[in-house]
């Protein structure tokens, strides 16, 4: 079980509504620093141990101020992301470039931040050199194919479009040596939302042991073991927090076992964690417009898909709950729904709740990460403002709501005024 608790009673959350309309996303600094540090805690063991968090999870600065001071990295996946980053302080081997498809612009600016590259296939080797040079620290993403077939926690690695071959990996870091690249990392990233701890030790064990053979094969120690995302969170309440604690316990024996007398002592383990370290402590907070009631009961909110991609796109579920109602039985069944012309936008399908009345404000738990950052204007939506409840308990403005305006900007061929 995981307690889903809003830190905020209803009558405060009134007080910031009067400020900042809803739909908004608010942000739990305190929350969000406590979880980086025990993941940094839980990792104490590992040398040189780093986290570098996956802006495309939630890409506000104010938030990767927040974890840069807490000690954590950035991995990027696009130029804005690499801007955004290095506009924060986060910049040289505290940046991690993995993306994929990767436009030469972004190995431009991967190298001018001193960036580490992780690169997504061999072929973007000759045109990384072309295109940017060559970085001091270079990683290649390993794509495990169907070695680790049968194992139902991983899925189906080769058919994910990300990542090399096994004899690529060995032919990647050959070339590169011969190149004249002396620093080395290590990377995948097979997992995603995860819960199940034994998970990240199969991930462990294989990337270690792959490792160990490229420093045999090719005499290469790795300054890192990247072992990417994918730690879960537990979004509905009956679902369990992923123990950090345990894994990090699996993976230092792995590392005692496969690592040490290799004499790989030295390697450090990373991860670039987004979900899990910001994902429970961002809310998206919305009220209720409308109730309908045809073969179904439909609550209507002024937030839509657009705010919170997720349960549309995915079917994901979020939890939500009532302001001041969260103790009242939930002996209604509604539909919860955004005004997007698609019938897929809706937050929750047939959910118990209290009795809701127009004006009530919905907190939707869980939209820290891959909330706000996948919104879109679909439709003419608008994406909504994010607030940071600060470690005082005061509350500030991060990003504001778009307006009309921004919708507008990009728009050319057309002429007078706006509104
Ligand atoms: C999305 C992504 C992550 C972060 O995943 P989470 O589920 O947020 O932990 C990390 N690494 C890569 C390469 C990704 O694409």
């Amino acid at each position: 079980m995981s307690k889903k608790i809003f830190p905020l009673q209803a009558d405060e959350l009134e007080k910031i509504i009067e400020k900042y309309p809803t739909p908004f996303h608010i942000y739990d600094e305190k929350a969000i620093r406590a979880n980086m540090k025990r993941l940094f805690k839980a990792f104490a063991w590992a040398p040189g141990f780093r986290e570098y968090y996956a802006v495309k999870a939630a890409p506000n600065p104010r938030l990767l101020q927040i974890l840069k001071s807490e000690g954590a990295g950035a991995d990027c996946s696009s130029l804005p992301e690499l801007i955004l980053a290095a506009k924060t302080g986060i910049t040289g081997e505290k940046i991690m470039l993995t993306s994929n498809d990767t436009p030469a612009d972004e190995f431009q600016k991967a190298i001018e931040l001193g960036a580490i590259i992780n690169l997504d296939d061999i072929s973007h080797i000759d045109y990384l050199e072309a295109n940017a040079g060559l970085p001091k620290v270079i990683s290649f993403r390993y794509n495990p194919g169907s070695v680790i077939e049968g194992n139902d926690i991983i899925g189906k690695p080769e058919e994910a479009k990300y990542g090399l071959t096994r004899e690529q990996m060995f032919a990647a870091y050959a070339i590169m040596k011969e190149k004249g690249i002396k620093r080395f990392g290590l990377h995948t990233m097979v997992i995603s939302n995860e819960l199940h701890e034994n998970a990240f030790s199969t991930t462990a064990e294989m990337m270690f042991k792959l490792a160990v053979e490229l420093k045999e094969k090719l005499g290469i120690a790795m300054e890192f073991i990247n072992l990417g995302g994918g730690i879960g969170i537990p979004y509905r309440p009956e679902e369990n927090e992923v123990n950090l604690e345990a894994i990090s316990a699996n993976i230092k024996k792995l590392y005692e076992k496969i690592m040490l007398p290799a004499g790989l002592n030295k390697t450090e383990i990373a991860f670039e964690s987004g979900r899990a370290i910001t994902g429970p402590y961002g809310y998206l907070v919305a009220t209720v417009l409308h109730e309908k009631k045809t073969y179904k009961d439909y609550i209507g909110l002024d937030a839509s898909m657009a705010n919170l991609m997720r349960p549309g796109m995915y079917g994901a579920y979020h939890h939500l709950v009532i302001a001041g109602k969260e103790n009242e039985p939930s002996t209604y069944t509604y539909d919860v729904t955004g005004s997007l012309c698609e019938n897929c936008d809706k937050f929750a399908v047939d959910r118990k709740l209290p009795k809701i009345a127009i004006g009530d404000r919905v907190i939707i738990f869980d939209t820290g990460a891959h909330g706000h950052s996948m919104g879109f204007n679909y439709n003419g939506k608008l994406r909504s403002a994010e607030l940071l409840l600060k470690e005082d308990g005061s509350v500030e403005l991060i990003r504001r709501a778009e307006t009309i305006d921004d919708y507008f900007a990009t728009l050319r061929g057309f002429k007078g005024s706006i509104i």
